[in-house]
């Protein structure tokens, strides 16, 4: 008999060589139904793999990341059988999961081209074949045999990938019906379990990502276990493309790109920088109370100083290069990061450990390089501003700066009503201790620091074991949109890297030196990123103490637009942002192309309220709110923003 662990810390015994999916059948039917995977030592492997020792076991079903991961990689296996049938002489290259599905890279066969009007046969044939349920079966081979295989199916690109990538002893196939691939897993026992299949879009891609190489065809698709998944998603699917950022943005004015600036470098325009500036505004008061102290440093640096950091051996072949004087020989590099320069903040002047913890806060621009057909919008941009700040402690401090970072960032997300958020703190790999810089009893004091820092706060952090950095352990923040995406905001990240690089040092209260540790921080990520998020999470309804224009001012005719103007003026004077539309339009298609604009609030004005200094008021989605006078008009936004706010301005 061998002991089986379960997450929740049960155990129980089964005969040796038990399977993942006879552990499931003897908790019950129902959970035997909806297992796909399973993780046997945190490894996700197949529910027919025999377990063979004592082992930690967790089931996976659909809904677990890893469940979805193991789906999703066997569809894109089912798609390749798929195109083989239709396709006779089809070379694949890669097939991966991905975060929404899976893709296939494939080279057509000769004069074939694959476009969308070819998605319904594709999707035909898959649940064609997804129906026979075939069994999906595992093989080890040699490299001689993997290859003599490939070669023979005529898969240039298998063979390639077998001889440049894999070794011998390590190769596996896995076949369904009359599809074979080479694949590592894990897989579904069997094909039936998709049941819901959509090819969703179709693109180039170059062999291995290589500018140089073949450009294949790659195919998108999503498979889900039940019709009305794929029905769900479909419909979020539609309202993302409403909300896409992109297309807000332009509408609202809000950013633009330009060629001639540069691919990938947003410029902010007025209503956009307006917002941002008010983004910055709400962070800076937020941060104030917690200590910090802002700094402006270069756009630049010397590169030595990113060799100094080690950010040069690591990034720097893949980044902008750097740019050489045309005298005195120096070399800067446009900054990839705020941390070197924040280092060389805390060492301009010997630092005492009463000055710790030495909060730094900048909103640094960084520079980046991506490759153009990987940009996006804001979200993956060539610059961008960062919210960043480096806290420079004692070790002892970790767990109450983590308190404070957690604080601010829950401030934010409260503010913005990101009620959906989960937490993941990544930890070392207990296994393999060489890896990660620093000692042992530092790292396990900060990773305590941070476990009970969550626990303190009552947050219900997942604990990956070998996700940490070399450099540290982290906390990360991810938050659930309106339309149930999930995003990245907000890292909480230890580094003993750098403080030992700059050596970097204070005067202990025993007099002597010590080498203090450093926390990177940054709750929005980036200003972009954070404003592309809010977009989509909004649909451009941007909150009412955040949205550039709050206020519409629409006269009946232009007979009232002088007193139109003497309103605006009158809201300005008391804060509050309006402008008035002087169209020469009927005012009921002002009101609509102002609902469309997303304006929070309309005030319509003719002769009856000229004659007696009123306003009346739209609320947008709300409809008609009744007549006021313009001064408690103002009252009432003032105090509705202040409400707003007041997780901010709190003392
Ligand atoms: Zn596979
Ligand atoms: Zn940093």
């Amino acid at each position: 008999m061998i002991k089986i662990t379960f997450p929740d810390g049960s155990v129980r015994e089964y005969e040796q060589g038990v399977t993942g999916l006879q552990i499931a059948e003897s908790i019950s039917p129902a959970l035997a139904r909806s297992v796909v995977s399973c993780g046997v030592n945190g490894e996700t492997t197949e529910l027919n793999r025999p377990i063979n020792e004592d082992a930690a076991v967790t089931l996976y079903k659909f809904d677990d990341e890893e469940g979805k991961h193991t789906f999703w990689h066997t569809s894109a296996h089912l798609l390749a059988e798929a195109l083989q049938e239709l396709y006779p002489g089809i070379q694949f290259g890669f097939g991966p999961a991905v975060e929404n599905g899976f893709f296939y890279d494939v080279m057509p066969p000769q004069g074939t081209a694959i476009s969308e009007n070819d998605f319904p046969k594709i999707e035909a044939k898959m649940k064609e074949l997804a129906k026979k349920d075939e069994p999906v079966v595992r093989r080890e081979v040699s490299k001689a045999d993997a290859l003599k295989e490939f070669k023979a199916d005529g898969q240039n690109y298998k063979c390639e990938h077998i001889e440049q990538d894999l070794e011998d002893g390590t190769i596996s196939t896995y076949t369904q019906g009359s599809f074979t691939d080479l694949c590592r897993g894990p897989h579904l026992v069997s094909t039936g379990l998709i049941k819901a299949i959509k090819i969703t879009s179709v693109a180039g891609a170059f062999w291995r990502g290589d500018a140089k190489r073949e450009q294949m065809t790659r195919i998108y698709g999503i498979t889900f276990p039940k019709q009305k998944m794929l029905d769900e998603y479909l419909v979020m699917l539609e309202e993302a493309k409403k909300r896409d950022h992109r297309k807000i943005g332009k509408e609202m004015e809000l950013f633009m790109f330009s060629e001639r600036v540069g691919k990938g470098m947003p410029i902010w325009l007025p209503k956009g920088t307006d917002l941002r500036l008010r983004l910055q505004e709400m962070l800076r008061k937020i941060q104030k109370r917690y200590g910090y102290q802002e700094v402006i440093t270069p756009h630049i640096g010397s590169k030595n100083l990113y060799v100094t950091s080690g950010h040069y051996a690591h990034y720097g072949k893949d980044s902008f290069q750097p740019i050489h004087t045309p005298e005195e020989d120096e070399e800067y590099m446009l900054k990839p990061m705020n941390c070197p320069h924040h280092c060389e903040v805390f060492a301009w002047k010997p630092r005492s450990y009463r000055e710790m913890p030495l909060r730094i806060a900048e909103f640094g621009t960084v520079y980046r390089y991506e490759k153009s057909g990987e940009l996006h919008g804001l979200t993956r941009v060539r610059s961008f501003t960062q919210d960043d700040a480096h806290i420079f402690c004692r070790p002892d401090q970790i767990k109450q700066e983590f308190l404070n970072v957690m604080d601010i960032i829950q401030t934010v997300f409260k503010t913005f009503h990101f009620e959906n958020f989960e937490a993941q703190i990544s930890l070392r790999d207990p296994n393999d201790k060489e890896k990660y810089i620093g000692s042992d009893e530092v790292w396990a004091e900060a990773e305590q620091a941070i476990i009970d820092a969550c626990k303190e706060k009552g947050l219900d952090a997942k604990v990956e074991l070998g996700e940490a950095a070399f450099y540290g352990p982290k906390l990360d923040f991810m938050v659930k949109d309106a339309i149930g995406r999930r995003w990245q905001l907000g890292t909480i990240q230890v580094d003993y890297n750098l403080p030992v690089r700059f050596n970097l040092e204070y005067t202990d209260e025993d007099n002597t030196k010590k080498t203090p540790v450093m926390i990177h921080r940054a709750p929005f990520g980036s200003l972009e990123r954070f404003t592309a998020v809010l977009i989509e999470h909004t649909a451009g309804h941007f909150p009412l103490w955040l949205t550039p224009d709050q206020v519409a001012i629409l006269p009946i005719s232009e007979k009232f637009n002088d007193y139109a103007e003497s309103v605006r003026k009158t809201l300005d004077a008391k804060g509050v942002r309006a402008f008035v539309d002087f169209r020469n339009e009927k005012i009921g298609r002002k009101i609509r192309d102002n609902e469309l604009k997303r304006v929070p609030y309309m005030l319509i004005v003719g002769e009856k309220e000229q004659a007696d200094g009123l306003v009346s008021v739209r609320k947008q989605g709300g409809g008609d709110q009744g007549q006021m006078k313009v001064e408690d008009f103002c009252s009432k936004v003032n105090a509705e923003v202040a409400d707003m706010l007041k997780a901010v301005d709190a003392q």
